[in-house]
């Protein structure tokens, strides 16, 4: 059994701090804190934290950042990935402290080397491109990902025109997109939907970006069945399971928060929703940072609750030292807010399911585990 599924098998602790926590995989150095930088000002009442679980790691970008450990640890550094394995700055430093190398493109990586694709995918083409190039390359795509490009190339054979919800330029929308480019165009707003044309409007599907905002998605699908109606649903939700958790989570705490903290990085498009979503669900004030160190003392002015909450690429031990900064400004008092318990594992890419000795791996077939 691998470490990862042990720990996540083990009952976990009952601390506030813990219920609904991922396990972080990744071996994550302590980060350096200035004690006491942000200072414990009077306010009117109790002050408090409200921390939503779930938060933080999902299925997908715990298997992809097991999946770089585990080829750092058969094949040895380094081990290159094309991208950032995960929108995540501190995941992405620690790994290559471990000896990945992160490159834009395949073009980078020597000639026979192993390279991993990221848990946001790629299109056929640079899946062609890393063959051409002798790479071992290793699949980290999250199965939900792959999940709509299987839907993409389905529609596509239909000759159906797929109308794609997300944002142009994300790795997960080149990708897909990438997957039936003659087919596909990209929606990335309901303001969008105003200037759109098709060349068959009795043709038409819709799919989405698996991290963007429920709310925002289904009023960009209002407005197009309004302009086209025969326009056709998928079959299932493409905005993932761990995004619309956290969307919920966040959405019950932001009315009772004076100010909500995001833990995140800048290019994680859930973690950005989630500022968004606070924001709108009545959230006085909502930021994302990277790392406690980032929070300024003037968004505490006053504050006497804050919700606190962190993007699915997200280590836990970020959200730790954010509530430890804020103990020490006096909102010790940490409540947990628990909108939905997460128990998906997924099995590791297949070039890593078996050891090297040939046996196979603990997490093989995935699953749900408790
Ligand atoms: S956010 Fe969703 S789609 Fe993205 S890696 Fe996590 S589970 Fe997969």
């Amino acid at each position: 059994m691998s470490d990862v599924l042990a720990a996540q098998t083990a009952p976990q602790a009952r601390d506030p701090r813990t219920i609904g926590a991922p396990v972080v995989s990744l071996a994550m150095p302590r980060l350096r804190r200035e004690a006491g930088r942000l200072k414990n000002e009077p306010v009117s009442g109790e002050k408090k934290v409200l921390l939503a679980a779930p938060r933080g790691y999902c299925a997908g970008v715990d298997r992809a950042v097991v999946a770089v450990e585990k080829a750092l640890d058969r094949y040895g550094a380094p081990v290159y990935v094309r991208k950032q394995i995960v929108h995540n700055v501190h995941v992405v430093r620690t790994l290559e402290k471990m000896g990945a190398i992160f490159v834009e493109e395949v073009d980078e990586v020597p000639e026979g080397a192993n390279v991993v694709f990221s848990a946001h995918g790629v299109s056929p083409a640079v899946v062609n491109a890393a063959e051409e190039r002798g790479l071992h390359a290793i699949d980290a795509t999250c199965p939900l990902v792959t999940k709509v490009h299987r839907e993409a190339v389905r529609f596509a054979k239909q000759d159906l025109e797929i109308l794609l919800i997300g944002h142009t330029g994300h790795e997960e929308v080149e990708g897909t997109a990438g997957e039936a480019p003659d087919h596909i165009t990209i929606v990335n707003s309901p303001e969008d939907v105003d200037t759109l044309e098709v060349e068959n409007p009795d043709k038409l599907v819709w799919l989405s970006q698996t991290t963007l905002s429920v709310d925002e998605t289904m009023e960009t699908v209002r407005r197009l069945r309004e302009k086209f109606p025969s326009l056709q649903d998928p079959p299932s939700d493409d905005i993932c399971y761990a995004t619309q958790n956290r969307q919920v989570a966040i959405k019950k705490i932001a009315r009772q928060a004076d100010l909500v903290i995001v833990v995140g990085s800048s290019n994680s498009s859930n973690s950005v929703r989630l500022v968004e979503v606070a924001l709108e669900y009545g959230a006085k004030a909502a930021y994302r940072v990277d790392f406690a160190s980032e929070v300024k003392q003037e968004w505490l002015d006053g504050v006497r609750t804050i919700g606190v909450t962190s993007g699915a690429s997200v280590p836990e031990v970020l959200v730790q030292e954010l509530l430890d900064d804020l103990a020490d400004a006096g909102y010790s008092d940490v409540e947990a807010t628990v909108t939905a318990e997460e128990d998906l594992v997924f099995s590791l890419p297949k070039e890593l399911r078996q050891d090297a000795s040939g046996n196979r791996d603990a997490r093989a077939l995935g699953g749900r585990v408790r």
